[in-house]
């Protein structure tokens, strides 16, 4: 049997909004914004990652010894990959050498920072809630669809010498208006009796050891896991999408649960 919960997500724009789809040949639309058939979406993979980025940076904020640029030694199970699979960029691999994110391989002296198992100190909190490279999570997060319809957009060209865009011209944009309302749901995976495993507690392996380190303390109940690493953290998630250094994107979250279901 596998038990979930499902907890609604509501995100209003405080700003225009993009997040590209495919571009349309029909319409000459170049930079169109994500939807499914006709309805404006935000979707699922964008906020996984915007999520995933949130709680990399309050793991980061809590627990990483700024003052002497290393990861303490006794919570070196809770500190984050950067989930990629290749070689890191050079700003990345600065990140790895002051210790805020994990360094899981060192093969043909690359730098990585993907979590892999066995390793010392196991699988991150965030690919064992998420998950990464094959590995399924406990959390799911759905597209957000929008509640309204054409009234949501507006089309706009980027400025090439101011930076900023421009409304109502020839080379369209299309942006989601200031204060639209998408709607989607968090599922978290509660337990599921096939596998064995249940949400907050660490996964048992066949030889009996574990991927988890980081649940092996007992500091991380579920109920905190939930609160802490994911229902504040998609509230604290403040903007998505493209543009965002010239203030497009900007957000605002709740999360509220709606029932468990078998
Ligand atoms: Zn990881």
């Amino acid at each position: 049997m596998i038990r979930q919960e499902k907890w609604e997500i509501s995100l209003t724009t405080l700003a225009p909004l993009h997040i590209g789809g495919r571009d349309n040949p029909l319409t000459g639309m170049e930079n169109a914004v994500a939807r499914i058939r006709d309805r404006l979406v935000i979707p699922g993979p964008s906020l996984k990652g915007a999520l995933r980025h949130q709680i990399e940076r309050y793991l980061i904020d809590t627990y990483y010894d700024a003052k002497n640029q290393r990861w303490p030694q006794e919570h070196l199970a809770l500190q984050p990959c950067m989930a990629s699979a290749g070689d890191v960029s050079g700003e990345e691999a600065s990140l790895i050498a002051k210790g805020k994110y994990r360094k899981t391989s060192d093969e043909d002296r690359k730098v990585r920072s993907g979590c892999v198992y066995p390793s010392k100190y196991g699988i991150c909190p965030v690919c064992y809630l998420l998950g990464a490279q094959g590995l399924t999570g406990f959390v799911q997060v759905s597209f957000l669809v929008s509640e309204e319809q054409a009234d949501a957009l507006y089309s706009g060209r980027i400025d090439r010498a101011k930076g900023t865009i421009a409304h109502g011209t020839n080379r369209p944009y299309e942006l989601v208006r200031e204060g639209a309302q998408f709607k989607g749901s968090l599922t978290v995976l509660r337990s599921d009796d096939l596998r064995g495993w249940t949400f907050g507690q660490p996964r048992r392996l066949a030889n009996d050891k574990t991927p988890d380190q980081w649940l092996q303390s007992g500091d991380w109940s579920a109920e905190r896991i939930l609160d802490e690493l994911i229902v504040k953290r998609l509230e604290g998630i403040g903007a998505i999408g493209g543009y965002r250094s010239k203030g497009f994107g900007q957000i605002q979250i709740t999360v509220k649960q709606v029932g468990a279901r078998g």
